[in-house]
């Protein structure tokens, strides 16, 4: 019988082989460089058609999330276009917690990944297509430690700052692909949404706030292993330069809204997190971060309000946070969008799961909220 072979060195790989024998293959996720992080994986199998796939991913007792694997379903693609689901179990006592996933591809070629990838490839189409829009505005913010681009579009006339930004978790690929559903939203010269938005608004969108972490195939840090979402209090030019270039890009326009979009190993929902706990925090910002869930949850099935994380206590925000740095610094309507690697549970979908179509309609639907927000804001 004729080994597979298993491949990622490539955008956003990463798995490391151990063994193969057949159609089987055991497997382990390489960490984050200099951190202890992993959790996302991405590799191609070769040789598979018409064969029965076991690819066992092995020691994720000690993954950054472990409640992740329970009801999880792998990603899987055939054509890099539609990704499907491949069945997949865990077991936390076999070989130090082991993911397996079983497939039989139709093709020779068959991608799994965490999550559908979001290529550095299709955030360079995603630049220069938005960037070919009537008056959309292109600026880099700052670079990378690995010297690539931080990514910035400019659109819109109004006054209200909104901040959208995206993937400070690389491995949370789903935030791109919601990206470009609000992209699509706010670029479409017919879009009545998109275009009233732009009266109203100033839109500074990051699609990819961790480029270095993408490309190397990380879950949660940057090239120095720095997990970005903790650096706001104090950013570096030697740790943590992506974060310095948004905060004082940040610093020069003001905020009045942000949305910070990420995704979640472990609760199978989408949900909204806020700022109750930083040292400023007001009954008037605090309302129109409720007011905003409330309109979100009316408008699309895939938002609900019962799951969540817990809320920090007054006074015990943690400011090394972009939320709650975002929300203390400008006073701004800040919130971090939680998006599941899972799926919504109160509307599975068997063959997605969660998926980048969702995850793009979501992002629209989001930017239909921020209408309706500033709209009721302005009659009260
Ligand atoms: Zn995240």
């Amino acid at each position: 019988m004729t080994q597979i072979q298993i491949d990622a060195a490539f955008d956003s790989g990463n798995i490391e082989v151990l063994s193969i024998s057949g159609t089987t293959a055991r497997l382990k996720i390489r960490k984050d460089h200099q951190s202890d992080f992993f959790q996302w994986f991405h590799f191609r199998v070769s040789g598979c058609a018409g064969r029965e796939l076991e690819l066992k991913i092995t020691g994720l007792g000690a993954s950054a999330y472990p409640g992740g694997w329970d009801g999880y379903n792998a990603a899987v693609s055939e054509d890099r276009e539609f990704w499907g689901r491949a069945t997949s179990s865990y077991d936390k006592s076999e070989d130090g917690g082991t993911l397996t996933v079983r497939y039989i591809p139709d093709a020779n070629v068959a991608w799994f990944a965490y999550f559908a990838p979001y290529s550095m490839d299709r955030h360079h189409d995603l630049i220069s297509g938005a960037a070919l829009e009537l008056g959309v505005d292109h600026r880099v913010l700052g670079r990378s430690l690995d010297g690539q681009p931080i990514d910035c579009l400019e659109l819109g006339e109004g006054d209200r700052q909104v901040w959208l930004y995206a993937r400070q978790h690389p491995g949370e690929s789903m935030a791109e692909w919601w990206i470009e559903g609000a992209l699509d939203c706010l670029t479409d010269p017919a879009d009545p949404v998109g275009r009233k938005l732009r009266q109203l608004c100033r839109f500074h969108i990051v699609p990819n706030a961790n480029p270095d972490g993408s490309y190397r195939g990380h879950l949660r840090t940057n090239a120095a292993g720095m997990n970005l979402n903790r650096e706001w209090a104090s950013p570096s030019a030697e740790k943590s330069p992506e974060v310095l270039a948004i905060r004082n890009a940040m610093d020069e326009t003001g905020v009045h809204f942000a949305i910070d979009v990420h995704g979640d190993e472990a609760i199978p929902a989408v949900f909204l997190a806020g700022f109750e706990g930083i040292p400023s925090h007001s009954p008037q910002q605090q309302a129109g971060f409720d007011r905003y869930k409330t309109i979100l949850e009316r408008r699309t099935p895939d938002f609900q309000t019962r799951l969540g994380y817990p809320v920090a206590g007054a006074g015990k925000a943690n400011l090394t946070m972009s939320t709650n740095q975002v929300a203390q610094r400008f006073g701004a309507v800040a919130m971090t969008l939680e998006m599941p690697f899972k799926d919504n549970n109160d509307l599975p979908c068997e063959a997605q799961g969660w998926s980048p179509e969702r995850s793009a309609i979501l992002g629209r639907d989001c930017m239909g909220s921020l209408l309706e927000w500033l709209s009721e804001a302005t009659l009260a």
